[in-house]
């Protein structure tokens, strides 16, 4: 079966037509409503009300008079006379003197009548609409649950064909997983012994790194139904959905018991109940009856939520706590071996040349999740198509790496010599400084074609292995290659060129956490000085310090990179005949590989010190 969307608006189309049909409410409606009928009499019968003592408030302006009766009930108007006694006489009758004889209602009033009314309009009329939409793409597919007012849809896909060995890797949350898939094959063997099974497992890791094809594993390992839905789908538009779809969820899944719910993105519905003013109420209540059915349901009824979210730290409290989503399964990004091992799961599918070395690809790729990988082998393959050949070979998999790292090389773009020049120089740089220090990672390959993604040229430095700690030594090394571009151009060229704002971003992070989250300055020892809000979603991070705290990390932080610059620019100094000679092979070569690279290093004797 296939998923179904709903169909889905803009957001600004429906606040487009709100605007308008206020405007227009305002334009036709408002007005004749808003002025109370101004009744326009004569003098004479001003003066004959006056003697009758019937004058509420009265308003005497240059040329006309308001009144009202006593019962303030009707407005009155007239022209105003040259009439001497009139204020006397006026208050003589009781009259009250006012500013300001409304002729309008009061702001309350108008306010609920030019705003509240036509919003009103406006959402019944939507809530109608959207109704009759969902009834019609319900109608067309035949997975659509019209339970009772809602009309939910709720997804139950075939997982048949996914198995755990279609996962690559990640095999803590695969041990973690497989006891699930026990647990609905033979349920009897947990019952006996007493043991309830969580109710809920949260998938938590970055975008991309098999969450959703681990969950459908799960089913498919189990054989047993699997319902998908995604947290945002929940929040709908339109406003009491999001609950009475979580009510037909369940009542669906208990029905088909057992089975899996797979809620993707839970985050959408489950962040922090903060209580703060204009929060999402939508979204509450249909966090709350989660809650509710969560609690609901015992442990042994055979429905398994798994749920994925990429930001585990802003999940409600209430929704991790023991008895709900009580049990967290890490799925993070693959290392050295588990990209390997990705990488050779999708190589399956395409036809690749036997000498094709998984373990060098694998190598190159540092930091790509299970998704990037999995695109890295299909840009291969498409590659390969492309040079009308049949099979992948190692090439059209390095060269596809660069393209899901840098884009695709820019065929067209005709760099000057002199710019060629400087490019060449910048990466060299940042190479021979990577590879004078003696703790640095050895260069991959270098190559000055340009690509999409705005890059001029880059070197590609190879770890090892995975690296799970890093020195401060290294960590100052890391900043000195990151510099080390700029230098070799302030050395060769006396100039600086825009080149290196990637370089300087990566450096002044690199900087910051070393004395904001490694404790590694002196003065501030081991206290933390920012926390990491994201780590799953590019690592922001918010400062929790003073601002004068602020001013010395900057200061510090200045001071580390110029440290780290200077050395660089000494190291190429030293270094100058072999940096010329490297540069001037790249800008002829275009590309230049590693082991050419420290061919002539060598042979330049850069490395003897
Ligand atoms: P997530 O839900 O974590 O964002 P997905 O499960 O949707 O990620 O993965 C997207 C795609 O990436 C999958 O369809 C699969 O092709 C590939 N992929 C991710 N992780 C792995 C893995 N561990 N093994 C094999 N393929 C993977
Ligand atoms: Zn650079």
């Amino acid at each position: 079966m296939k998923e179904v969307k709903n169909p889905r608006k803009p957001l600004i189309y429906y606040y487009g037509i709100a605007v308008l049909v206020i405007f227009l409410f305002n334009l036709i409606v408002t007005p004749v409503l808003m002025n109370r009928q101004v009744k326009e009499v004569d003098y004479g019968t001003f003066m004959e009300m006056i003697d009758k003592k019937n004058i509420g408030k009265v308003e005497v302006d240059d040329s006309e008079i308001l009144f009202t009766d006593k019962e303030n009930e009707t407005i009155y108007k007239t022209g105003a006379m040259n009439d001497p006694t009139l204020t006397q006489r006026l208050y003589d009758c009781g009259a009250k003197f006012s500013k300001d004889v409304d002729q309008t209602m009061s702001p309350l009033l108008s306010g609920i009548l030019s705003f509240v009314v036509p919003l009103l309009i406006f959402f019944v009329l939507g809530q109608y609409m959207s109704k009759k939409l969902i009834e019609q793409a319900g109608g067309k597919n035949a997975m659509s649950f019209g339970m009772g007012k809602s009309n939910a849809k709720i997804y139950v896909q075939s997982t048949q064909g996914i198995h755990f060995s279609d996962v690559a890797g990640e095999d803590e949350a695969k041990e973690s997983l497989k006891e699930i898939v026990d647990y609905l094959h033979n349920p009897d063997k947990y019952t006996q012994v007493g043991a309830s099974m969580p109710k809920g497992i949260l998938l938590v890791g970055p975008p991309g790194t098999g969450k959703t094809m681990l969950a459908k594993a799960v089913a498919g390992e189990a054989q047993v139904p699997f319902f998908s839905i995604s947290g945002s789908e929940f929040v709908e538009m339109f406003v009491g959905m999001g609950a009475s779809k979580v009510r037909d969820l369940f009542k669906q899944a208990k029905e088909k018991a057992p089975c899996i719910v797979f809620i993707d993105e839970i985050d959408a519905i489950g962040k922090k109940r903060d209580g703060q003013m204009g929060g999402n109420d939508e979204r509450e209540q249909t966090l709350n009856q989660l809650l509710t059915e969560m609690d609901g349901f015992e442990g042994n009824n055979g429905v398994m939520i798994l749920a994925a979210t990429n930001r585990p730290e802003s999940l409600d409290p209430a929704l991790t706590r023991p008895g709900r989503f009580d049990r967290r399964v890490p799925v993070e990004l693959p290392d050295l071996q588990g990209r390997e091992a990705i990488l050779k799961v999708h190589a399956k599918k395409i036809k690749v040349a036997d000498d094709v070395n998984f373990h060098t690809i694998a190598r190159m790729a540092s930091g790509a999740s299970g998704a990037e990988l999995a695109n890295i082998v299909n840009e291969a393959a498409l590659r390969a198509v492309r040079d009308n050949r049949t099979v992948v070979n190692e090439a059209d998999l390095e060269e596809s790496i660069e393209t899901v790292i840098a884009g695709y090389q820019k065929k067209n773009a005709v760099l000057s010599d002199q710019e060629r020049k400087v490019v060449s120089y910048h990466e060299i740089g940042h190479a021979l400084v990577a590879a004078l220090q003696t703790h640095s990672a050895p260069v991959q390959k270098i190559t000055i074609i340009p690509r999409t993604s705005g890059a001029l040229g880059y070197t590609m430095q190879v770890e090892q292995g995975d690296k799970y700690l890093l020195t401060k030594q290294e960590l100052e090394n890391k900043i000195a290659t990151f510099t080390g571009g700029r230098a070799a151009e302030e050395i060769v060229f006396h100039e600086i060129t825009t080149g290196a704002s990637n370089d300087i971003e990566q450096a002044t992070k690199l900087a910051r956490s070393m004395i904001t989250r490694y404790g590694m300055s002196e003065e501030f020892d081991m206290v933390a000085m920012e926390t990491v809000t994201n780590q799953y979603l590019g690592g922001d991070t918010s400062l929790a310090c003073s601002a004068e705290t602020q001013k010395e990390i900057d200061e510090k932080v200045v001071a580390i990179v110029k440290e780290q610059h200077e050395k660089a620019k000494k190291l190429l100094e030293e270094n100058r005949e072999v940096l010329d000679k490297l540069a001037m092979y790249l800008c002829e070569k275009e590309t230049i590989t590693g082991e050419e690279f420290m061919e002539i290093l060598n042979k330049e004797g850069g490395m003897q010190k």
